[in-house]
């Protein structure tokens, strides 16, 4: 379990607090707006009504403590600055911001954050892989353009083998796991026959997953 620390509860920062909390974690929000820090002082492990640009009002928040702080201001883009600004001044090392445009990441890059955050773009081209590979129900970039993806076995599907599908596949592409119910497979052979409801953990580069993507449409097998 960690804590993290999240400034300005709009909607990016509330449903990335909301998930911390989901996943095990502590969640201080902070706002400068009374009432939405009070609005969610019941989902969150504290709340702060507080200026985030005061670096005096930060210092007494002992943000050291936290495992990462993420500045979640968007459109006041000098308000984002100056509360990064701070927060770097007051030696928090792990720091993700979110920007709205390229100038407060041009601005935000140099101030040496540890991620800066565009949800909007993000958010589309995840969109669009989905559009693109409607099979893919969720990925992992690993960096270099090698991926893990999550695919989900069709009720369409004709039963086939593992072997079947990753045949001229065996070099480019690992199969990870096969989650089948409450069981999770990680001993395969090519026999192995996958059936509707299983999921599958694959790791490979971008271009083999592509390439082996149309043999998991429902109506291709
Ligand atoms: P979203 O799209 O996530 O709703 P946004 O990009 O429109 O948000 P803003 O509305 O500018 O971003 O800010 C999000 C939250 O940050 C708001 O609730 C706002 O009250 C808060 N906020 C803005 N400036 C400060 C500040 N200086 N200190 C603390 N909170 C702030």
């Amino acid at each position: 379990m960690a804590h993290f620390t999240v400034i300005g509860l709009g909607r990016f920062g509330v449903a990335a607090s909301l998930e911390l909390i989901h996943l095990g974690h502590t969640v201080t929000g902070i706002d400068r707006n009374e009432k939405i820090a009070e609005k969610y002082v019941s989902d969150l492990t504290q709340t702060v009504i507080c200026d985030a640009t005061d670096e005096n009002a930060l210092r007494e928040l002992n943000l050291g403590n936290s495992d990462a702080v993420l500045v979640a201001i968007g459109q006041d883009m000098e308000a984002s600055l100056l509360c990064t600004l701070c927060l770097k001044k007051l030696g928090v090392n792990e720091l993700w911001v979110k920007a709205n445009t390229a100038a407060h990441h041009a601005i935000v890059s140099k101030l040496g954050v540890s991620r800066i955050i565009h949800p909007e773009e993000e958010m589309g081209i995840r969109v669009a892989q989905a559009l693109h590979y409607p099979m893919i129900n969720n990925y992992l970039s690993l960096g270099h353009d090698q991926y893990i993806v999550e695919v989900h076995i069709h009720q369409k599907h004709q039963v086939f083998t593992l072997g079947e599908l990753m045949h001229g596949f065996d070099q480019k592409i690992s199969p990870l796991l096969i989650k089948r119910g409450k069981e999770n497979i990680t001993a395969f052979h090519d026999n192995m026959t996958l059936v509707e409801k299983d999921i599958l953990l694959l790791s490979g580069h971008r271009q083999a997953l592509a390439a082996l993507a149309p043999r998991l449409y429902p109506h291709h097998l």
